[in-house]
């Protein structure tokens, strides 16, 4: 098998979906699935659509093209503000949009009419995490001016919590976002069917209480795919936190004599100092660099150690003798690391464990690419 590589359980992401699904069901919030992370991977996408994901969201359009071009046609929210300049994209792709520019808005809807179709809009409202929104106050003024226009449909709100601040959304902030629900629908009319909570950082919130308000909807990337709360990189339950798998190839074994005095005198270059070791450790290089993943985010196995990285190298000690010239060594990864390797042209995606492979023009046209093991 072809090294470096993401070794993707899905079984792992479907199971991981169902369980949350099945949480938040009885709090009468459903699951949009995020798929950002894996750069739209169809299989991932339908693993989350097996597990009871109700749509799915993406930031990019390449993404929703991807997930288009293999067939699937759930639902497809895109979740980060479209470019102007890629509102045919948009409507040709996306059932529906988040937006916080009426310009946007605008231009959207002329597509949509074009192309004989209605986009529908979830605008963004900003509740304190400062990035993307429509302030609080302007909301129902720009909700008044989507329903007025054709081609587009207001289909609901959002609000996004965590990215940028790094704070939990809390109690008082959800109950804001429902009380918005419900005064732009006393001068729009019932309009609002998705009122969306925010993201995995907001399920502390949704499984901890009784009564969700109006929230009707969390988008959910990283608590499907890592199991993990993403402030505090803590395990969800018991949700899987094994789905993905990092493996990279040993490419040099030998220990090397002392250190070059070039290499003590560089700082840059003193990280990558390969010494000798009189502690039963041996030093290891491995194929895979910077330009495969976030070198940080990656967990080593017991007994092995991160001693530096360059664009090309991982250089390891571990104190394992099992690993040869040519072994493969396994890591785990967080979402940052998860994201940069599913974006990297020479990281392969192998899936494992799938219930029933898709046989998609897609999976055919890119069979190399994407090995079903
Ligand atoms: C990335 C993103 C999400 C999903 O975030 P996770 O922490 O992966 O659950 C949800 N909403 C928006 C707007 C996003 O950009």
């Amino acid at each position: 098998m072809n090294c470096p590589r993401i070794e993707v359980d899905l079984s792992k992401i479907r199971r991981n979906t169902e369980t949350l699904v099945r949480g938040l069901l009885i709090r009468g919030i459903g699951v949009t699935g995020v798929t950002k992370a894996a750069c739209g991977n169809p299989d991932i996408a339908q693993a989350m659509l097996d597990g009871g994901a109700l749509g799915l969201a993406e930031s990019r359009i390449s993404n929703v093209e991807t997930l288009r071009n293999a067939g699937i046609d759930g639902p497809v929210t895109l979740i980060r503000t479209p470019m102007l300049s890629q509102v045919d994209q948009v409507i040709r792709t996306c059932e529906r949009s988040y937006n916080t520019e009426i310009e946007v808005i605008a231009a959207l809807a002329a597509a949509a009419i074009r192309n004989k179709t209605v986009h529908g809009i979830i605008l963004m409202v900003e509740m304190g995490d400062r990035r993307e929104g429509i302030l609080p106050e302007n909301v129902v003024a720009m909700a008044l001016r989507v329903v007025k226009m054709s081609g587009v449909s207001l289909k609901g709100i959002g609000a996004n919590f965590a990215c940028m601040g790094g704070e939990a959304p809390n109690a008082p902030q959800m109950a804001a976002l429902s009380t918005l629900a419900t005064e732009i629908e006393g001068l729009c009319g019932p309009v609002i069917r998705t009122v969306s909570g925010g993201n995995s950082a907001n399920l502390p919130w949704a499984l901890g209480q009784e009564n969700a308000g109006r929230i009707n909807d969390l988008r959910l990337g990283e608590a499907i795919l890592l199991g993990v709360d993403p402030l505090s990189g803590d395990q969800i339950g018991k949700l899987h936190t094994d789905a993905f798998t990092l493996v990279a190839e040993v490419i040099e074994t030998s220990a090397k004599a002392a250190a070059s005095p070039v290499s003590q005198s560089h700082p840059a270059l003193a990280k990558l100092r390969i010494a000798p070791n009189n502690d039963g450790t041996t030093r290891l290089i491995l194929a895979l660099g910077r330009q495969d993943t976030d070198i940080s985010g990656l967990s080593l196995p017991t007994g092995s150690r991160l001693i530096g990285a360059t664009s090309d190298h991982l250089v390891i000690e571990t104190k394992s003798a099992a690993l040869q010239l040519g072994s493969e060594m396994r890591f785990q990864m967080n979402y940052s690391a998860l994201m940069h390797a599913m974006a990297a042209p020479d990281v392969e995606t192998t899936l494992i464990d799938a219930k029933a492979p898709r046989k998609s023009q897609h999976e055919q046209r890119n069979s190399a690419h994407l090995a079903l093991a």
